[in-house]
């Protein structure tokens, strides 16, 4: 019998609210079977199923807790995630209890040896950082749960086994009234690092484990320092390692520092030992005096791991359940973020049978490829913050004491933050079409570029979570011949929307137009005459685009980015 936990979490700031679970009686001994049953409702699975729900797929969230998780844990999102939670109608509630940033600076011995700067022009909607604890960003994605009929959730609903058949999964679920069963015709397994379901299906994990660890501690705090990232390598009060310090809201510090090697978790939690650290740090940058207060603390270790393959039969992996991240360059929730986007529209297409079960090993592949291309990127930072041996070290002290003098190593310090994924090699890019001679814009397997149209209203805004044609044309709406390859499409069930970039000034018929009267958005695709197109996925990303778009390679287009059921 499952027993999740009935106290509300302790918080200096967070009011947890705790939600009663969900019990087999209510069902009155009806079985239990759902088109997508999501195993845990972290931020993973939640933006998968509100993913689901916007292409009218079902959901079932099931969470082993009754509360939002523990801790500020993910505190830092980045602006490809402000997009996507854009996308699933989140991101302005970040946005208002969120602290936007960009920059960071570097103290190596008490001295400033590298300054930060994230790009960010009058192009971008979102900062790029904005720090939140997590327990908000769930609460605004469980509203918006919530909110959606598609989405049912099972708060106190522990999945501790799964079978599968050819073409259905059987789950074994845990309550405090016993364990019912539940059927499904696909699993999501967003369960956390931890994954039970991983270790049900006997899987693996490919890459490394590093031995450092650090100390999370968050403490309310009066600092009149602005929002910006700040690190300090080899500082006298903790010498060789290095540490972190973030503003949240809600007068919220985040100190985040490396253990002596020798040092237990249980030794590094106690309030004493927590509180001689902070005291050191506090006194070091100024500010001894300060009284704080501690909120929450634990211990983390660097890890960059993934599965090999993220489909397994009818479950499908994401988030932390598919790979373990270091957070350093802020990987955790903002590639679960991505995973979540991509997963939602893959499994959609599949689950309403309007193409083969194979869109899924794309999904695979190219979710297994971000996450190897981010451990290749993370594990440079990884053993920059924590040197695994002698060798890394020596190289790590060289660049840190050369950095004194020497400006040119100071780039080094550069922590290599999150960035999405161009999907390059993916199946969905178009063959045959003019991607090799644009001279500028997104190109195949790109994340779309945002451009600032108006007040407060830019070209993402337009775009829903469906396949989008941009028609790039001044004065006429989309040809005949393209409209009809277009509602050739939507009759196979295809969803398409058609965005004609062009001029408040000109009648567009039916279509729906965006108007681009600088040409900003013109330029910021590259796009010289009327009559080109791009052709973006219902993740943004670019999977075609045409100088010149007509009706043969359209079609052709359209068929690849969604292969047809035969
Ligand atoms: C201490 C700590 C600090 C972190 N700090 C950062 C940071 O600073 N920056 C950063 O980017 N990331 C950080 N992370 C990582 C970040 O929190 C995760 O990457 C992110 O939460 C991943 O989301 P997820 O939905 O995949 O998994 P989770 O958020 O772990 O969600 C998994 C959910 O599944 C539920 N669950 C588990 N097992 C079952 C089951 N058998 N049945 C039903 N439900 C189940 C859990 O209750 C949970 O709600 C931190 C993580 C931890 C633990």
């Amino acid at each position: 019998m499952h027993t999740p936990k009935a106290d509300p979490r302790p918080s200096l700031y967070y009011p947890y609210r705790v939600y009663s679970p969900w019990l087999p009686s209510s069902a009155k001994g009806q079985p239990q079977s759902c088109t997508v049953a999501i195993v845990g409702a972290g931020p993973a699975g939640m933006v998968t199923a509100l993913m689901l729900a916007q292409h009218g797929v079902a959901s079932v969230l099931l969470n082993a807790e009754c509360q939002v998780s523990e801790g500020s844990r993910a505190i830092v999102f980045t602006r490809r995630s402000m997009e996507i939670l854009q996308q699933v109608g989140v991101a302005h509630r970040v946005v208002a209890s969120g602290l936007p940033w960009r920059f960071g600076n570097s103290y190596y011995r008490g001295r400033a040896v590298f300054r930060l700067e994230a790009p960010y022009d009058p192009d971008d909607r979102f900062f790029p950082m904005t720090n939140l604890q997590q327990q908000y960003l769930e609460e605004y994605l469980l509203d918006a749960c919530a909110a959606e009929p598609l989405i049912e959730m099972r708060w106190g609903n522990k999945v501790t086994a799964v079978a599968q058949a050819r073409d259905l999964a059987t789950l074994s679920v845990d309550t405090p009234e016993g364990v019912y069963e539940m059927r499904a015709d696909w699993v999501v397994a967003a369960d956390g690092g931890r994954s039970g379901i991983r270790a049900a299906l006997g899987l693996s994990m490919e890459g490394a484990s590093y031995e450092g660890r650090f100390v999370i501690a968050d403490i309310r705090i009066d600092l009149p320092l602005p929002t910006e990232r700040l690190a300090y390598f080899d500082p006298d009060w903790n010498p060789g390692n290095t540490i972190l310090m973030h503003r949240e809201p809600q007068g919220i510090w985040r100190i985040d520092y490396q253990l002596p090697e020798t040092e237990s978790v249980e030794e590094a939690l106690r309030y004493e030992s927590l509180k001689a650290r902070i005291d050191a740090q506090l006194a070091m940058i100024g500010f001894a005096e300060t009284p704080w207060e501690l909120d929450w603390s634990s211990v983390y270790s660097a890890r960059t791991l993934t599965l090999a393959d993220y489909w397994h039969g009818r479950v499908l992996f994401v988030g932390d359940a598919a790979h373990l991240l270091p957070i350093f360059g802020v990987r955790g929730a903002n590639t679960a973020f991505q995973d979540a986007q991509s997963l939602g529209w893959h499994l959609a297409m599949v689950a309403k049978g309007l193409t083969p079960e194979s869109l899924l090993s794309d999904y695979s592949a190219e979710r297994v490829g971000a996450a190897r291309e981010i451990i290749d990127e993370a594990g440079k930072s990884t053993r920059f913050m924590t040197p695994p041996t002698a060798g890394f070290r020596l190289l790590r002290n060289a660049v840190l004491s050369l950095s004194l003098t020497q400006a040119f190593v100071r780039p080094l310090y550069h922590w290599r933050t999150s960035r999405p994924h161009a999907y390059m090699q993916s199946r969905r890019n178009s063959p045959g079409d003019d991607d090799a001679l644009f001279q500028s814009g997104p190109g195949h397997g790109d994340p779309p570029k945002n451009v600032h149209i108006g007040p407060n209203h830019y070209l993402l805004d337009h775009l829903a979570s469906v396949f989008t044609l941009l028609y790039f044309s001044q004065s006429s709406p989309l040809p005949q011949s393209l409209t009809e390859v277009v509602e050739k499409h939507r009759n196979r069930g295809m969803p398409i929307r058609v965005l004609i970039v062009g001029s408040a000034q000109n009648n567009f018929g039916d279509n729906q137009v965006v108007a681009d009267d600088s040409g900003r958005v013109r330029q910021c695709y590259g796009i010289a005459a009327d009559g080109a197109g791009y052709l973006l996925r219902p993740d943004q990303h670019i999977c075609a685009r045409w100088l010149t778009l007509d009706a043969d390679r359209l079609d052709v287009a359209l068929r690849s980015a969604l292969p047809e059921k035969r």
